[in-house]
C-alpha cells in the first residue's frame, strides 16, 4: 500500500500519487507512461491524473504491478477486479504483481492443454492464483535465468509443477525438477522451446510458445521509449558478446516470434517478419 507521509512533492495534484519508496524499475511507466513520469533521478511521480476509466484502469495496474507498492490514491480507494492478471494477447497473460526480489521482473501465464505455463514468476497472489486455477493450472515453471524467481517455488508447489531452468543458472532455483544444459534447445511442453540465450547471466534461456510468443527474460525486450527490440547492454552481468552471438544464433535457428514478452522492458506484438527483421538488425548493431 502506497504511503501518504511519504508521497512525494513533485507529483501533479490530485487523488493519484507515487511515494518516495520508487525504485525506478520503470514497471509504472509500461502501464501508464502517459500518467507516470521519470524526474531526472529516476523517481516516479504522477504527470498526470487519469481522465477516462481506461486511464484509471492504466493507473491500477501500474498500482498493482508495482514491485514497491508506491502507487496510491489519497482517499485509498479500493483496487477494482480483474486488474490482473490481464490477458493482452488471446491466451497470453501478464500476472502484475511484480516482485521486488526480481527488481520488479514481468512476470506471464499461458494455459495450455494438460497445463499451463508460468514464465518467471510473480509476487504470489490469491487473484492471480484463482486465474490460473480457473484455467487449467500450472504445469511447468519456465525460469528464464536466475535474476527473475521471486515466489517461483510457491507457484510450484501449489500447483505441483515442473520448474525448469538452465544448469548454469541452477544455484538460484535448487527446488528445479528439470535442469537443461548446453547450447541445444530444448522442448520442455508440446508447442514449448527453451533455447539456451547465454549473455545476461550464463543461464539464460528463451522460451518460445507455438513459434509465436517469445518470452525473453532479461535478454531480449521492447524499448518502448525507442519503439524498437533491444538488449540491456549496461545489465549485461555475463557477456556482451556472448549476449550478441546466443541472438545471433536465434535468428538463424528457425523460429519465429510475434510477441516479445519480457521480463524487463516492454512487451509489444508485430507481425513475425517485422520482429525477425529487428532481430537482424539488433544482432547487427550489436
Ligand atoms: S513501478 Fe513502482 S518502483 Fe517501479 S518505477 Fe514505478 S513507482 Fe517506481
Amino acid at each position: 500500500m502506497a504511503r501518504l507521509a511519504d508521497r512525494h512533492p513533485d507529483n501533479v495534484d490530485g487523488p493519484w500519487y507515487v511515494d518516495t519508496r520508487c525504485f525506478d524499475c520503470d514497471v509504472a511507466r509500461h502501464h501508464a507512461p502517459e500518467l507516470i513520469a521519470a524526474r531526472a533521478d529516476g523517481q516516479s511521480v504522477v504527470s498526470r491524473q487519469p481522465a477516462t476509466p481506461a486511464e484509471e484502469l492504466d493507473m491500477w495496474r501500474a498500482a498493482l504491478a508495482c514491485p514497491t507498492r508506491s502507487i496510491g490514491t489519497v482517499d485509498r480507494r479500493e483496487v477494482p477486479p480483474g486488474v490482473f492478471p490481464w490477458e493482452l494477447t488471446p491466451g497470453v497473460f501478464l500476472c502484475g504483481h511484480n516482485d521486488r526480489r526480481s527488481f520488479g521482473a514481468h512476470a506471464w501465464f499461458m494455459p495450455r492443454p494438460g497445463g499451463g505455463i508460468l514464465v518467471d514468476a510473480p509476487h504470489w497472489d490469491r487473484e492471480v492464483v484463482a486465474l490460473m486455477e480457473a484455467r487449467g493450472g500450472v504445469a511447468h515453471v519456465l525460469l528464464t535465468h536466475r535474476d527473475d524467481i521471486a515466489d517461483a517455488q510457491r507457484f510450484a508447489e501449489h500447483f505441483g509443477a515442473r520448474v525448469w531452468i538452465h544448469a548454469a543458472d541452477a544455484d538460484a532455483a535448487p527446488f528445479a525438477t528439470d535442469v537443461a544444459d548446453g547450447t541445444d534447445e530444448l522442448e520442455v511442453a508440446p508447442g514449448v522451446v527453451m533455447f539456451p540465450v547465454a549473455g545476461h547471466t550464463r543461464g539464460s534461456v528463451f522460451y518460445v510458445v507455438d513459434d509465436r510468443v517469445l518470452f525473453g527474460g532479461d535478454t531480449l525486450a521492447w524499448m518502448w521509449r525507442e519503439g524498437d527490440l533491444g538488449a540491456f547492454r549496461n545489465a549485461t552481468w555475463y557477456s556482451w558478446a556472448v549476449l550478441r552471438d546466443s541472438l545471433e544464433r536465434f535468428a538463424a535457428s528457425g523460429h519465429r516470434f510475434e510477441w516479445i514478452c519480457p521480463g524487463h522492458g516492454k512487451w509489444h506484438g508485430a507481425t513475425a517478419d517485422e520482429m525477425h527483421r529487428r532481430l537482424r538488425v539488433l544482432v547487427a548493431r550489436m
